[in-house]
Formats: C-alpha cells, sequence, structure tokens
C-alpha cells in the first residue's frame, strides 16, 4: 500500500547524523537508505550503540539528519523547524519507550488522553477516545488504576494506547520489552502485531533480540551506522488468535 504520492510512507535517502563531541565527531549515522511502505511491521536490530535510537529519532521527527532528506507521507520534513515537527509526531506519529514513559501517579485513562488535550480536543469525545484505545490492549477493566499499581507489561499495554489514540499512521518503538519478561514480551508484541493487522498502523520496533523480531514481517540490520541487511522474517512467531 502506497500513499496518495505513490510513495512509500517514509522514505529516507542518505541519512547522515553526526554529534560534535569535542573535538571528535560522532557519526552515528553513515548513509541510511530506507523505504517503507503503508502497513508494513519491521524490526531494526542492531548491537548497542550501532545508532538504532538516533535513527528512531529522526524517523520520529524528534530529531533532524545532519545530512541527507527524509519524506513521511509525502512531505519532506528534513527542513521543518522545531514547531512543524512537533504537529507532524501528534497527528502522525505514536511513541512506545523502553521504560514506558508513563504519570505514575494519575490514571490509566489520563495517561492515554494526554496526546489528545496536546492536539487540542477536549470533552466528553476524549474520554471515549481513551477508554477505547485501553479496551483494545485489554485494559478496560484498568482505566482508573494508576501505573505504579500495574505490572510492567500492564503499563507498557497503557503506553501502546497512549501511542495509539490519536489513530497515528506510524508507531515507533524503542526497545519496547526491553525491561519486561518473556511471558509479557510476547503478549506485547502480539498486542503491536494485531494492532498492526487490524488498524494497517506502520509498526516499527527497534531491538537487539531476533525473538522480538519475529513477530514482524521484515528485519533491517544495523551496524556502526549503517544498514548491513535487510530480509523478510522467514520464520515469524505463530499467529495467536486467542484474545487477550
Ligand atoms: P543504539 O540505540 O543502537 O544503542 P545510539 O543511536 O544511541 O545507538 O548511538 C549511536 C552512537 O551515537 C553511539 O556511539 C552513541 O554513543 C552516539 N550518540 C548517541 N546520542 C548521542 C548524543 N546525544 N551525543 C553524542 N553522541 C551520541
Ligand atoms: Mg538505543
Amino acid at each position: 500500500m502506497e500513499t496518495a504520492t505513490g510513495k512509500p510512507l517514509i522514505e529516507l535517502n542518505d541519512i547522515k547524523k553526526v554529534y560534535p563531541m569535542g573535538d571528535v565527531d560522532v557519526h552515528a549515522l553513515r548513509g541510511v537508505d530506507l523505504d517503507i511502505v503503508s502497513g508494513e511491521m519491521l524490526a531494526i536490530i542492531g548491537p548497542s550503540g550501532s545508532g538504532k535510537s538516533t535513527l528512531m529519532n529522526i524517523i520520529g521527527c524528534m530529531d533532524q539528519p545532519s545530512g541527507g532528506s527524509y519524506h513521511l507521507d509525502g512531505q519532506d520534513v528534513s527542513s521543518l523547524d522545531v514547531k512543524a515537527l512537533a504537529r507532524i509526531r501528534n497527528e502522525k506519529l505514536g511513541f512506545v519507550f523502553q521504560r514506558y514513559n508513563l504519570l505514575a501517579r494519575t490514571s490509566a485513562r489520563y495517561n492515554v488522553q494526554l496526546p489528545l488535550f496536546y492536539a487540542g480536543q477536549s470533552g466528553a469525545e476524549v474520554e471515549k477516545k481513551a477508554l477505547a484505545a485501553l479496551d483494545m490492549v485489554g485494559l478496560s477493566a484498568h482505566a482508573h488504576h494508576r501505573p505504579n499499581q500495574m505490572s510492567g507489561g500492564q503499563q507498557q499495554r497503557v503506553a501502546i494506547a497512549r501511542a495509539m489514540v490519536g489513530n497515528p499512521l506510524v508507531i515507533l518503538a524503542d526497545e519496547p520489552t526491553g525491561a519486561l519478561d518473556t511471558v509479557s514480551s510476547n503478549e506485547i508484541m502480539e498486542i503491536f502485531r494485531r494492532m498492526n493487522r487490524e488498524n494497517g498502523v506502520t509498526v516499527i520496533i527497534i531491538t537487539h533480540e531476533m525473538e522480538v523480531a519475529r513477530y514482524c514481517q521484515r528485519q533491517i540490520h544495523i551496524r556502526d551506522g549503517k544498514i548491513i541487511d535487510d530480509a523478510p522474517i522467514t520464520d515469524p512467531v505463530p499467529f495467536c488468535l486467542e484474545g487477550l
């Protein structure tokens, strides 16, 4: 599936990122070319320090590349200012992090509502959307629980609901299972896969674990700031038909 312009949803051309560190430059990305079409679910795999988070920050419009071009949904975003990038993040992207990044002392529902408040929405509709998103991740009965009363797996589900509530084109998840045990990790990956299949959201998972990547359709290996391999997942984890 392509966007209305006939282009991939995400198109990176020769993306470079240099961090000046005093006298030396750290070349975190050394010319990344990557096309992602709408509806894909892919894993970006690589060892620590290979540039995964740097790449995610650029794809997620949280940081600008030092060189190269980036088109998202047909729009050149490599030269936009901070305000325009913030709007794109809010309208088109959802984020999930290793440490959940939830407000610990407010309810799950309030956490999920926050992106809608930032987007200028208010009223009963916001509450309805948040409850629907919590329902999608199997937490409708936990809407009034606070994250500090929840397990890691439940907190990550709240974070996925928060990422989905604005109906994004893309979900970006940086090591989303990095703090979870194997059972919760599999559960979380199953939820991402369901969001991808049932809602059509494009999912990008950053991981250093092959087991996690096996929930995706495509794997991209990155090393020393370059893509060294880009291939389909040939032995995916069987799809779980049971509800959560
Ligand atoms: P990964 O997520 O794969 O562990 P990163 O993208 O975090 O890798 O880092 C890639 C390289 O860039 C590493 O050498 C790291 O030390 C460096 N780096 C990342 N962020 C910064 C920064 N803000 N300032 C300087 N160097 C950085
Ligand atoms: Mg990282």
